[in-house]
């Protein structure tokens, strides 16, 4: 649901920082006539002077203390007004779940001070120009004399405001007027000494939201824009997240990719609306990716999106988003398909190596997270001598025309299909029903008798408690790189450390821990692709659940001073960065000084203090309960998505007793429990 940003958000997660920034000045729309005056709406001639207007909007009041306004004309009705002036925001937060993290953030942005009344946190900052967009939503009346003329300044006004790399006013204007009912949508831009986005949508993405804008810097250019300071659900609340407004429940794919890095794929979509019929849709979808330099941006082109009967559909692709407007409304709960084709030289390789990836960032049109649950067909070609992988069954290889293939499937619910080709080498095991597949870079696999007896030890101790490895194929793939894995559906990708660990000092110096990190990347197999998080708010369902499922293997192989040292590591992280936030709202920490604090209190919450809240959970339950409790989990939940409130009932269900204080404290506060005066027995 929450889509506002969240393109930017999975930017800064999942991939290279260099394809986190959408290019705003690439825009592409086809045949939705009605963008043009959403985008460019006119200001009246004259305007009037205003005195002490107040306006309310949610949480928030516009003080237009003293200056000149006048109002925004689209379409001959009024949509806006336009400020300059002095004028004075407050704005009101009283979700205490985000208290740390708007306090974080708000320090490290500087000037924006939060007040404490009770029970709230309350800001007050002063502007000088502001817009303030209405829809469904009466604007404000401006009876004063004459005031100045605003016309010089409004271009340039609403450039800036609409530069600003956040969430796209004009899809969520467009999308409000043809989708949203009654409920009002309002955006503000407000400039001052220091400059906010605020967002206040009832009807779609169901927030109130208020960013500080940053400018970008020198270190990080690509950074995110953005200070969260507040995010409140309007109408619900974050235990129990809103139902997606549609779920893309298979894909279909062909894709070539050519020896120039140049691509291109044609994705059929099938897309259901969840519980009202959709005249239009959102998605994410990338506008570019960087190789290497801001000067090398390669583009992702969306040629065309169709619907089954083949006729062009209306879209906008921009700031890393697809708007579409369907050419008849799909009704609920009634599938309907959409083939998009997309072109460009979008398959970088990285430093120039001979491999590329497609990864999690949004290559394909893919909705919110909780509208991901799609089944996979694809079929692979990628010029010799690449060879491609993907994620899922192969259904078979092939070689034609200078050209190697594959075709994969995935019948399973999944989210974060994964394509990758380059000179790889194969070797693969077939035991028990399960391929186990070793693909490294440049080399033959040397280890792989190792990496297999290892993967099949860590997935049997897992099938003990967690139920049956939820795939028939798993493939390792090497990356070119040190130091760290990720986990796609029936994928570890894993740094070069963990396949030569003898070879050289670097080697060693990076493979250690490699155990820990092969059992975490695959425990990911069931944290993350059975049991599914809803929103980046979750993710500790994944991160925490494998890091501690990985510290259980660690002991059940007898490492148990390994354990005993992840433990102290995880409760050393946790203690750093509890302060700084709870772990729900960890992803949004904002730190433009201190990137490397950020990510420290990220990973601090997200992996460690969560991990170490199931290690409290294990000690207080011992083995017996708590493995239960984790098989329970992952049997109720199968191919589902879950959620921290589903972890409490299901606590209740098997202890008889009420964890909610528990994670009200720990999870959705910023405390820590104490240490646990014993060590686990063993299982
Ligand atoms: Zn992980």
């Amino acid at each position: 649901m929450q889509r506002l940003l969240l393109t930017v958000l999975f930017a800064v997660l999942f991939s290279n920082p260099m394809n986190a920034r959408a290019d705003r000045l690439f825009r592409e729309s086809k045949d939705i006539p009605e963008l043009a005056s959403i985008e460019q709406p006119q200001l009246e001639a004259t305007s009037s002077n205003v005195k002490n207007l107040r306006v309310s909007v949610g949480h928030g009041e516009f003080l237009l203390q003293q200056g000149s306004a006048a109002r925004i004309q689209r379409d001959g009705k009024a949509v806006g007004i336009y400020f300059k002036g002095e004028g004075v925001f407050k704005y009101r937060t009283d979700d205490k779940v985000e208290f740390p993290r708007s306090k974080y953030n708000a320090a490290k942005v500087g000037g924006v001070r939060w007040a404490e009344p009770d029970q709230a946190m309350e800001l007050t900052t002063p502007f000088q120009e502001a817009l303030i967009w209405f829809q469904d939503q009466p604007l404000p009346s401006l009876e004063g004399a004459t005031g100045a003329d605003l016309n010089v300044f409004y271009p340039a006004a609403l450039r800036w405001a609409d530069d600003v790399d956040g969430p796209c006013r004009t899809h969520l204007q467009y999308s409000h007027q043809v989708q949203g009912g009654l409920a009002p949508l309002v955006i503000a831009s407000l400039k001052g000494s220091r400059s906010f986005l605020y967002v206040f949508d009832p009807a779609q993405s169901q927030v109130e939201a208020l960013w500080c804008v940053q400018k970008r810097t020198a270190m990080d250019p690509h950074g995110a824009d953005l200070a969260l300071l507040s995010q409140q659900p309007i109408g619900w609340n974050q235990k129990v997240p809103v139902a997606p407004d549609f779920l893309l429940s298979a894909v279909e794919m062909d894709l070539t990719g050519w020896r120039n890095d140049k691509a291109r794929l044609m994705v059929t979509e099938t897309l259901v609306p969840v519980s009202r019929s959709l005249s239009c849709l959102t998605m994410s979808l990338l506008n570019d990716r960087f190789a290497g330099s801001l000067d090398d941006r390669r583009e992702l082109v969306l040629r065309s999106v169709k619907d089954e009967q083949g006729r062009d559909v209306g879209f906008s692709h921009r700031q890393g988003e697809v708007l579409i407007r369907l050419n008849q409304s799909a009704e609920a709960r009634k599938p309907f398909k959409l083939t998009f084709e997309i072109e460009g030289d979008f398959l970088v390789r990285p430093g120039g190596d001979n491999y590329w990836e497609l990864g999690t960032s949004p290559w394909f049109p893919q909705p919110d997270l909780n509208g991901q649950a799609y089944s996979i067909k694809a079929r692979i070609r990628t010029q010799k001598p690449f060879v491609p992988m993907a994620c899922g069954r192969t259904a078979r290889r092939f070689e034609e025309d200078g050209f190697n293939g594959v075709e994969v499937r995935i019948d399973e619910p999944i989210q974060f299909f994964v394509v990758l080709a380059g000179k790889y080498s194969m070797q693969e095991e077939t035991k028990d029903g399960l391929t186990i597949r070793v693909a490294t870079y440049a080399f033959a696999p040397r280890d792989a008798p190792k990496l297999f007896t290892l993967t099949r030890n860590i997935i049997n101790y897992y099938q003990s408690f967690l139920g049956p490895f939820p795939f028939k194929e798993f493939n390792i793939i090497e990356k070119n790189s040190w130091g760290y894995g990720q986990a796609p559906p029936g994928v570890m990708l894993i740094t070069k450390e963990a396949f030569n660990p003898i070879a050289d000092e670097i080697n060693r110096y990076f493979s250690r821990g490699i155990n820990e990190r092969f059992a975490h990347e695959i425990a990911h197999q069931y944290w993350g692709h059975v049991v599914k998080m809803p929103s980046i708010e979750e993710q500790w369902l994944t991160e925490s659940f494998s890091e501690y499922s990985a510290a259980l293997f660690l002991r059940y192989v007898k490492r148990v001073s390994e354990f005993d040292l992840l433990v102290q590591n995880w409760r050393t992280h946790a203690e750093a960065a509890t302060a700084a936030s709870a772990i729900p709202t960890a992803n949004d920490l904002w730190n433009g000084s201190n990137n490397w604090e950020r990510f420290r209190f990220r990973t601090g919450l997200i992996y460690d203090k969560g991990a170490y809240l199931l290690y409290c959970l294990n000690q207080e339950l011992g083995d017996k309960v708590f493995l239960t409790f984790l098989k329970s989990y992952q049997a109720t939940f199968r191919w589902k998505f879950g959620t921290t409130e589903h972890l409490n009932g299901l606590l209740k269900h098997i202890t008889g007793k009420d964890h909610a204080a528990f994670f009200d404290r720990y999870y959705w506060g910023s405390e820590l429990p104490p240490k646990p005066g014993t060590v686990p027995g063993k299982p």
